[in-house]
């Protein structure tokens, strides 16, 4: 049987699916895994498509030291021991940069293009990249398709495109690309199948996940997007800020003495929820916490949601319907319900009884908006877009042949 494999890497883990190409193209999970605690206490752990365990092993931390050998763990197991030979392997790569407008097949010239991205995204894209070039080296007949999470942002005007700050930053690639177009891609290509009518219309998807933000789609194509020139603006995360004063960073600079590197570590890993409360950056911790920093947190939270919500709505001139997704947006009732009172002034209202059970749809029969919980599958859509290239004749890019 033919499958496709998935990866997405990140920097102490790498996380792969593998599914079955079945009649039709139609595609089918047959196991996920991962191996985390890379370079630290690296374990291999894998379930069948049913959730059945199959492995559950830990290594020596010499077994494990990089991505790369991680990747040659995880694929002979699948070789050897499932007897899996994945007719092509398709990868989640975070920045595309403002040429590529859509996945594509890599050789060593894509990911040669797709190195100078590393300064845009420096915590995500070398991982992303690293298991590229390692299958590269070792399977280079082995068909690999890089999907990105700017793509699907490629649609924004140039007026959502731009910072206002002078243009030769902006051609060196300083814009507002927007981020989890996976997510999103993945949300507009699945809404026609469950309204149909609300699909080509105005949405704000919200992506709450430990990473979030918000996305306002007019007809299923991206207008605006609450992220920027990298993964920290926006929503408040588990661990980083969203939206923030640029004079807070030049503060830290030039009276806390901290290096571009501690700014970074600071920026991505010591804020957010996790910042706020003092506590965790885990919702479901917060929210069993009756801490006054927990509570102001959450707070925060719903607040960052619900005024991103009211500058969607004016990019998109009105409100078609509101979606959740993601691990809070799909998981937490309560912050759902706070969020939908917070869009009381659109119109949006929530059956309770609804919301509690994480039905399809949320709102109540006098809401004026309907509100939608849709659980995302970025993985799926990398798998779906890995099949497609390679089966369909690959259309011409127009910006990526500017680019390369
Ligand atoms: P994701 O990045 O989409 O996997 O989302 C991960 C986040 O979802 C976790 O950090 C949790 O904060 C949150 N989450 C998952 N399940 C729940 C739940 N039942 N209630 C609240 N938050 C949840």
């Amino acid at each position: 049987m033919d499958t496709i494999l998935v990866v997405n890497a990140g920097s102490s883990s790498v996380k792969f699916r593998i599914y079955s190409i079945e009649n039709e193209g139609m595609l089918r999970q047959q196991l996920k895994g991962q191996i985390d605690g890379i370079g630290s206490r690296p374990r291999l752990r894998a379930s069948g498509g049913e959730g059945d365990p199959l492995a559950d092993r830990a290594y020596p931390i010499d077994a494990v030291p990089d991505l790369p050998s991680a990747m040659e763990i995880a694929g002979a197991w699948l070789r050897d021991e499932l007897c899996i030979h994945p007719i092509a392997v398709g990868h989640r790569v975070v920045h595309g940069g403002p040429d590529y407008d859509r996945p594509i097949q890599v050789d060593h010239g894509v990911v040669t293009r797709l190195e100078r991205f590393i300064a845009l995204a420096p915590l995500h894209q070398p991982h992303n990249l690293a298991p590229i070039r390692s299958i590269l080296a070792n399977f280079p007949a082995l068909p690999q398709v890089a999907c990105f999470d700017t793509a699907f942002h490629r649609t924004h005007s140039a007026v959502a495109d731009h910072y206002a700050i002078p243009h030769g930053l902006h051609a060196e690639g300083v814009r507002r690309y927007g981020f989890h177009g996976l997510s999103y891609e993945y949300i507009a290509k699945t809404l026609p199948k469950i309204a149909p009518k609300i699909a080509k219309e105005r949405v704000i998807v919200a992506h709450l996940g430990s990473g979030a933000s918000m996305c306002a789609l007019s007809g299923g194509r991206s207008i605006e997007s609450t992220m920027g020139f990298t993964a920290l603006d926006g929503l408040p995360m588990g661990t980083r800020p969203g939206q923030i004063d640029p004079g807070v960073v030049l503060y830290l600079i030039s009276e806390k003495g901290m290096s571009a590197a501690n700014v970074q570590n600071f920026l991505y890993r010591d804020c957010g929820l996790k910042g706020l409360s003092g506590i965790s950056n885990d919702m479901r911790e917060l929210e069993t916490s009756d801490s006054f920093n927990a509570r102001l947190a959450i707070d925060y939270f719903v607040y960052r949601i619900g005024l991103n919500a009211g500058m969607l709505a004016a990019a998109l001139q009105g409100l078609d319907a509101f979606v959740f997704t993601a691990g809070i947006g799909e998981n937490s009732a309560t912050i759902r319900a706070r969020v939908a009172s917070q869009l009381g002034w659109l119109g949006v209202s929530l059956d309770q009884a609804e919301n509690a059970r994480h039905s399809r749809l949320i709102s109540g029969s006098n809401s004026r908006i309907p509100v939608y919980i849709v659980p995302t599958d970025e993985e799926l859509m990398i798998a779906q877009h890995t099949l497609s290239l390679l089966t369909k004749r690959p259309t011409t890019n127009a910006r990526q042949e500017r680019a390369s």
